[in-house]
């Protein structure tokens, strides 16, 4: 089976040939193959151009089998690596508007570092994935969502409702106190919780 973006950034970084950083420095695990991900797959192909039958890697920055072969050479194992880096568990896409396209598309808003870092936390944690019941919604979505405030912040990006599979709201509340001790929108309900990266610190429960 095949590497995917993430699985070849994680060994590139891990390896030192993928650089690109976020803000807060953290290693750019995204799951793009864009300009730095391509730099970093051609600086490894041109260092470890030969293969083991004596053939040549063609540095074209593009990953394909005789890459990710050189690759399983140099980490020395056949099993894609356990992918349980930040970026991974939640991505914008699970932030997608679920007015399925009507009112907007799909994106009214970016969805905050933030929040996607607390989400990850979350799957870190628990080694699943948060399952999206609300990330982003559009005016009208919004609106047509019962009990929803008319400033939600689901409309700006900072907010993110799920459950994770075998895990319970309380446990999932818990976990969020750790992370958000004195801020943070924390709420929770029979199916999961909701959360929100507000700087003063929020809490309800209508469970
Ligand atoms: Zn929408
Ligand atoms: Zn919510």
């Amino acid at each position: 089976m095949s590497m995917n973006v993430y699985e070849y950034q994680c060994h590139l970084g891990g390896l030192g040939y993928y650089q690109l950083r976020r803000k807060d420095g953290t290693l750019a695990i995204d799951g793009i193959p864009g300009p730095s991900t391509q730099a970093a797959i051609r600086k490894f192909q041109v260092e470890h151009q030969k293969r083991p039958d004596g053939s040549l890697l063609d540095p074209d920055g593009y990953w394909g089998p005789a890459t990710e072969a050189a690759l399983r050479q140099v980490i020395g194992n056949n099993e894609p690596p356990q992918v349980t880096t930040p970026g991974v568990w939640v991505s914008r896409e699970d932030f997608r508007c679920k007015c399925g396209g009507r009112y907007c598309n799909g994106f009214p808003a970016e969805p905050h570092q933030k929040t996607i870092d607390l989400l990850n936390a979350f799957g870190e944690h628990f080694g699943k994935k948060p399952v999206c019941h609300s990330g982003l919604r559009c005016e009208t979505h919004n609106a047509n969502t019962p009990g929803a405030s008319p400033n939600s912040r689901h409309k700006n990006g900072s907010a993110f409702d799920f459950h994770i599979d075998g895990v319970s709201p309380e446990e999932l509340r818990d976990y969020g106190e750790t992370l958000m001790p004195d801020w943070g929108g924390l709420g929770i309900y029979p199916w999961g919780i909701h959360i929100d990266d507000r700087q003063v610190k929020g809490r309800w429960d209508l469970r």
